[in-house]
Formats: C-alpha cells, sequence, structure tokens
C-alpha cells in the first residue's frame, strides 16, 4: 500500500478498501521503521495527523463531496508554519517556536482533507544543496544512506522516497525542489512565481521563493499543485488569475507537434556522462512521441549563478534580521543587566549556522552605500537579461529542458567545505527563479556509472504550467513502458524497514 501512488491510494480510499487513519497509520509505521536511518523528519506529528485523518473518514462515511486527495497523507517542509506545531527552518534560532497561525499552504492541504504527517528536514533557511546545513544533522538518501538527498528541501524528497508519505511540499528560491527531486528519483514542481501564495512560507529571498508539490508521478504532482495553488490576498506577490489546467494536462500526456527547446548552455561540458546519457534518451522518447526537439540559446544563463548569489543574500540579510531573540525562538544571554542589544547578537552568533551567516554578512555588504549600485544593481540587469534570453527562446519552443542538476547524488561531506562546488548544483536550476517562471523535475533513469537517479528538466512560461505535466506525463509514460515498473521500484531496501 505505501509503495503506490498518492491517487491509487485516494482510488483506494474512495473505494472504501482503507480509512485515512489506517493509511495514516502505515505510514507513521514506516517513519518509524525507517526514519533513524533516513532522517527525514525533524517533527512527527503522530497525534495531530490521526485526528485529522478521523475527522476525514468521518465525513467520507456522511457522504460528504471529498477533494480528490483527501486522506492522503503528506510532508510538510520545516519552513511552512502550521499552526501549533513546531517549525524550525532546520535552525537553532528558531528552536520551540510553534507559529500561532496556519500558513496559506497548509489551510489549503487542511480544506483538502491532506493529512498531515509531520516537517520535514532542511537545510538552515533554505540555504543548500545537500540538506547538511540543517542545525539537527543531515537527512541521508534512501537510495546510497552515505550520499546526500539533495537540499534544501532534502527531508521532503526522501520521504518520498523511502515510502514514508506518498506526497510532500517543497519550497524553492534556486532550486531546493526540483534538486532534490533529481537526486532522489521522484517528482518536484517549482510553480510560476506567485502561483502558490508565500503566505506562512518562512523567507528566505521573498522575490525568489515559491512553495511547489513533491511526489512520486507526475499526476500526484498535479493533484498537489491544484490543492494548493490558487490567488491569495494575504500575499500581495500572489497572482490574481485562474490556476493552469495541470491535472489536465498530466492525464492527456499528449506532446504532438509540439515543440521541446534544448539549452546548448546547459547541456555540455560539466555534466556528468551519465546525466547526459539519460537526457539524450529523454529525448529521443519525446520526439518518438511526437514533439520535435530544437536548440535554443540563453546565452546569458551563464551569469545566473553569480547573479543570484547577490540577490538571494542581498534579501536574506533583510529578511533574517527579523530574528533578534526578542520575537521568536531562542534567547541568549538574557541576565540582568543585559543590553538588548547584547542579548541579540549573543542569540544569532549561536543560533544561526556558518552558512546563514556568510549569505547575511555577503548580502549586507552588496547592500551597503557604495556597493549597492555595483553589486545588487547589477544583479538586477542580469536578471532582465535572463528574462529576455527565456522570453527570446519561447519564440522558437513550447517548453525548453535540461538536465536538472550536473551529477547524481555526491557523498555527505564531500562538498560540506567547498561553498563555490556545493553552489555549482544549482547551474541548471537558477535561471527558472531568477524569470520567475515554472520548472519541473522528473526521473530520467539512472547513471549507468553509479547506479544513482537522473533528473530531467521542463521550463515552461509564467502560467503556463500545464505545459510541463504535458511535456511531464510524456515522458513518465514513455519511461515507464520502457522500463517495466516505476524507477523506485529499483530502490535498494532500508534496513530496519
Ligand atoms: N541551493 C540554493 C541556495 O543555497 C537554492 C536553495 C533554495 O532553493 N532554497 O541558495
Amino acid at each position: 500500500m505505501i509503495r503506490n501512488s498518492a491517487a491509487e491510494m485516494a482510488a483506494k480510499l474512495n473505494a472504501g478498501e482503507i480509512t485515512s487513519v489506517e493509511l495514516t497509520q502505515l505510514h507513521l509505521d514506516r517513519i518509524a521503521a525507517v526514519d533513524t536511518d533516513v532522517h527525514a523528519f525533524l517533527f512527527v506529528n503522530n497525534e495531530g495527523a490521526l485526528a485529522q485523518a478521523a475527522e476525514v473518514d468521518v465525513k467520507r462515511a456522511a457522504g460528504e463531496k471529498m477533494s480528490p486527495l483527501a486522506g492522503v497523507p503528506l510532508a510538510l517542509k520545516d519552513v511552512m508554519t502550521q499552526k501549533g506545531v513546531p517549525t524550525t527552518c532546520g535552525s537553532k534560532i528558531l528552536e520551540g517556536w510553534r507559529p500561532p497561525y496556519d500558513s496559506t499552504v497548509v489551510t489549503n492541504l487542511k480544506k483538502n482533507g491532506i493529512v498531515i504527517l509531520g516537517k520535514t528536514n532542511m537545510d538552515e533557511f533554505a540555504m543548500g544543496s545537500s540538506t547538511e546545513n540543517s542545525a539537527y544533522g543531515p537527512t541521508h538518501n534512501p537510495w546510497d544512506l552515505s550520499r546526500i538527498p539533495g537540499g534544501s528541501g532534502g527531508g521532503s524528497s526522501a520521504a518520498l522516497a523511502a515510502f514514508e508519505a506518498p506526497l510532500a511540499i517543497g519550497t524553492d528560491t534556486g532550486g531546493s525542489i526540483r534538486q532534490p527531486a533529481a537526486v532522489t528519483g521522484t517528482v518536484g514542481v517549482k510553480p510560476t512565481y506567485g502561483g502558490v501564495s508565500r503566505f506562512g512560507l518562512v523567507a528566505f529571498s521573498s522575490s525568489l521563493d515559491q512553495a511547489g508539490p513533491c511526489a512520486r508521478t507526475v499526476l500526484d504532482a498535479a493533484l498537489l499543485h491544484e490543492a494548493i495553488a490558487g490567488h491569495d490576498p494575504k500575499d500581495s506577490t500572489s497572482i490574481n488569475a485562474p490556476v493552469p489546467q495541470v491535472v489536465a494536462a498530466a492525464k492527456s500526456g499528449d506532446v504532438k507537434g509540439m515543440k521541446i527547446g534544448v539549452v546548448k548552455e546547459l547541456n555540455g561540458e560539466g555534466y556528468q556522462n551519465g546525466v547526459r546519457i539519460r537526457f539524450e534518451e529523454s529525448l529521443e522518447l519525446l520526439a518518438a512521441a511526437g514533439a520535435e526537439i530544437v536548440e535554443v540559446s540563453a546565452p546569458n544563463f551563464e551569469y545566473a549563478l553569480a547573479a543570484y548569489y547577490l540577490i538571494a543574500p542581498s534579501e536574506c540579510s533583510s529578511n533574517l534580521a527579523r530574528f533578534d531573540a526578542m520575537r521568536y525562538g531562542l534567547r541568549v544571554g538574557d541576565v540582568d543587566g543585559a543590553s538588548a542589544e547584547s542579548v541579540m547578537n549573543l542569540t544569532r552568533e549561536v543560533g544561526f549556522g556558518r552558512e546563514v551567516k556568510r549569505r547575511i554578512i555577503l548580502g549586507t555588504y552588496a547592500l551597503s552605500s557604495g556597493y549597492y549600485d555595483a553589486y545588487y544593481g547589477s544583479a538586477q540587469k542580469v536578471r532582465t537579461l535572463i528574462t529576455q534570453d527565456f522570453n527570446k527562446a519561447f519564440e522558437k519552443c513550447d517548453v525548453m529542458v535540461s538536465p536538472t542538476c550536473p551529477t547524481t547524488a555526491f557523498k555527505i561531506g564531500e562538498k560540506s567545505n567547498d561553498p563555490i562546488a556545493m553552489y555549482l548544483n544549482d547551474i541548471a536550476t537558477i535561471p527558472v527563479n531568477m524569470a520567475g517562471i515554472g520548472g519541473m523535475s522528473l526521473p530520467a533513469g539512472l547513471a549507468p556509472e553509479d547506479g544513482l537517479p537522473v533528473g530531467f528538466q521542463i521550463m515552461a512560461p509564467a502560467m503556463q504550467d500545464d505545459r510541463m505535466y504535458l511535456v511531464g506525463a510524456a515522458l513518465e509514460a514513455a519511461l515507464l513502458s520502457k522500463w517495466g515498473a516505476p524507477l523506485l521500484s529499483k530502490i535498494p531496501a532500508l534496513a530496519g524497514a
């Protein structure tokens, strides 16, 4: 049962073959069996999840009309507030904080009867690509426990791959949904910026942050996408327009006549051989399904990483100023006679980890008078050039594609002392955030040299998110008939399970 897709679980719930309480308990048992090894969760909400499930069961038994995913369990990234449930963002500075309100994503999940199992591990304040920057210890990739599950949302992707949850929520500022999906053989979607409300998403870089669905199939991601998306007056950047028809697209998967643009700059040197092999194979399958493959160029993508590492730290230095020891979580050095300033300094010194401090310092510098135009101002101009590259390329194609990441999952510890090597993981995902458009990663198979999952990235113009699901569903179907079984059926069994 726990290896089913969310859509299959929903069908079984509807047919009365299982109750939501039973389904939730199966997942809680699985978490208890494997999470000591995987460490996907920071908090497991046994009681809360079972209570929510029981409520759904009562409604279903009373004959109420249920939404498509009602009763199906989900893992929530710990950067999203859920009323009364610990929310740490992977940081010591928020230890003990229980938010007094639900994020809009959580409100929507609850409205749809989706059962929240608990909060998943992440790089501190979503800064990282490996989940090693969590103050609570790393998450392990279920394909190989000595490897990273991606980041920052490694807890969510690992929970899916370890069959601890069929659905998860992630957030993506520079790749934190797509890169973890790629290295764990799961599906992750960053919707168009403004497509899903940011209310209650603890801010890292407000002009880039976007929440989105994580799942094991394209259809499951689409179902979750529709459940969480839509206009929200509580988020001034939320788009007031109908949600793209992503479920219909995922069900259709018809790519005949579609033009798929391969980004020349994201498919060459620096990409692992096995990643390129799987990417080329996926292109052939899409062509066989009736799509036309064209090449497009985006010359300014080369500067995306550098510009991102000015914009994201700048916004983070401002956003993280709110952790002042007065309002949330941790407070250190609050002794008689201590000044507010010394308490604030001590708390931030103890409460923030190394990477977060590095970003705050970088961002403060980039925003300082005399440097603002040279750094932040130039980065914003690069951002415009990247958007123009996308616009030009989309004149020639309906979607753009690339490998999601240059390599498969690396070893825990391998890049933790080399920030630039870590940052380079996001070379292919960051342009999407800079332009505010949508991006999806889905599994393209295993790299022959190491047997680890490879991700295929699909990028679509703003508010055309349905196109990613169309192409994703087509590729998923073609790969499934080639493999004969879903990729995750090949995952090694976990000890203790
Ligand atoms: N890895 C990138 C970073 O460290 C992106 C993180 C994210 O998308 N939240 O900033």
